[in-house]
């Protein structure tokens, strides 16, 4: 593609981050823009999901860009779903016959700074504290909010990887209507933390992802590296309870847990103190007509399919976009040709898995406890 191998990614985020390498690793020039500050110098500024499950469609894209082994290092392995009914026994349930069929639990600071760190010593240009403000596609000329100041900067062309409130994206429906809707969920999680044991250790079984279903509402707890575990309670805003409307203070987290998850009352000491202090965050679907803008501007990511997150598949499925994108980028005559064989490609594939993430919810806080179902599911695998 000769003189036009030349890109701006907005957002170093997971797929901005692994974008950048993927083109820096083929000689293209890059330079990432990130709203926040280094992350290596200022802590990360992560704000929601302290960790997130990747799965073999993640890892195929970290192979593909030669950093899968460094981000594996801060890994734990989840074997299957570790389901804790109300009454019963807990129990594993494996995604698959043996240890080549797993997923991951990565700290999403961590991964970011594995592939920051990836990024620049590709060559790619990692601009911190710059967030997009306002973008001019005449004359290519991108402008930055940069502490105080504003800076402008000519580009070739836009990649949008920054996130579900896109910059970007709201930038080129100016120019050019997207089609885009965004349909909220009336469930919202918040986070709480088990702590390590006394000697350091896990609490709970580390090499899974644990449920407790409660059928309209549940909680999930995916293992960290320092021996923690994140625990994300969904359910409902508003409505029968429970819901955050009703449960809205730590004493009665408390009296919730205490009924519906007594087991992990024990689990989470500082339960009041973190249900106080976390916000409740939303989640939602976004879909729009177009990803593209001719040879302007493209999105991926969150910036042009975000997801709720019961499948597990946001971030897997943003590292799939990159792969696709660094390919068309390399085989496509020009700039425009490929944001289009991308948006081709990616687009029904990025549906297809938000649908299965709004189904898998369902699946998730109320079938993994019911036996005919599983049974059902058994002999689907068979
Ligand atoms: P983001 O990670 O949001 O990154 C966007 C970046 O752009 C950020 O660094 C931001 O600071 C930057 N930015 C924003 N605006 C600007 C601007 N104006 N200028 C410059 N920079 C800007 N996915 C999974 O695969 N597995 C999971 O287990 C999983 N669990 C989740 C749990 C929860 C509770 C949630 C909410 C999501 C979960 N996800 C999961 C989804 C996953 O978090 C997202 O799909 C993923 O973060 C998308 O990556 P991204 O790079 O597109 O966007």
């Amino acid at each position: 593609m000769g003189a036009e191998r030349d890109i701006t990614i907005i957002g170093g985020g997971l797929a901005g981050a692994l974008l950048a390498i993927l083109l820096a690793r083929r000689g293209w020039s890059v330079d990432v823009f990130e709203r926040r500050g280094d992350p290596r110098v200022n802590g990360y500024a992560g704000g929601r999901s302290i960790n997130l499950a990747l799965a073999e469609r993640g890892l195929h894209a970290l192979r593909n860009a030669g950093a899968d082994d460094a981000v594996l290092q801060q890994a734990v392995m989840m074997r299957g779903r570790y389901v804790h009914p109300l009454q019963g026994e807990p129990g594993l349930q494996r995604y698959g016959r043996d240890d080549s069929e797993v997923i991951w639990s990565i700290n999403r600071g961590e991964l970011n700074i594995v592939l920051l760190t990836i990024a620049e010593s590709h060559g790619a240009r990692l601009h911190f504290d710059h967030a997009l403000e306002r973008v001019d596609f005449i004359d290519r000329l991108a402008t930055f909010r940069h502490h105080e100041q504003q800076v402008k900067r000519p580009f070739q062309a836009l990649v949008g990887a920054d996130g579900a409130g896109s910059t970007l994206r709201a930038e080129m429906a100016k120019v050019q209507p997207l089609g885009e809707r965004t349909e909220w969920l009336d469930h919202g999680y918040k986070e709480l933390e088990i702590p390590p044991a006394a000697d350091g250790g896990f609490r709970i079984e580390p090499n899974a992802l644990h449920i407790w279903p409660r059928g309209h509402y549940m909680c999930i707890a995916l293992p960290n590296d320092e021996r923690t575990f994140t625990v994300t309670l969904f359910m409902p805003h508003a409505g029968s309870y429970p819901s955050f409307e009703q449960v809205q203070n730590g004493d009665d987290a408390k009296a919730l847990f205490q009924a519906q998850f007594p087991d992990t009352l024990p689990l989470i000491p500082a339960l009041r103190h973190d249900y106080d202090a976390n916000p409740v965050g939303s989640l939602a679907t976004l879909y729009l007509d177009h990803w593209h803008m001719g040879s302007h501007a493209v999105l991926l990511g969150d910036a042009a399919h975000a997801m709720v997150p019961f499948h597990g598949q946001g971030m897997n499925c943003a590292f799939e976009d990159c792969v696709a994108l660094a390919e068309h980028l390399e085989r496509a005559p020009a700039l425009g040709d490929a944001f289009a064989a991308f948006e081709a490609e990616r687009k029904p594939n990025a549906e297809a898995i938000q649908k299965m993430a709004l189904e898998n919810y369902i699946e998730m806080r109320d079938k993994v406890d019911d036996a005919e179902f599983l049974l059902q599911r058994e002999l689907e695998l068979a």
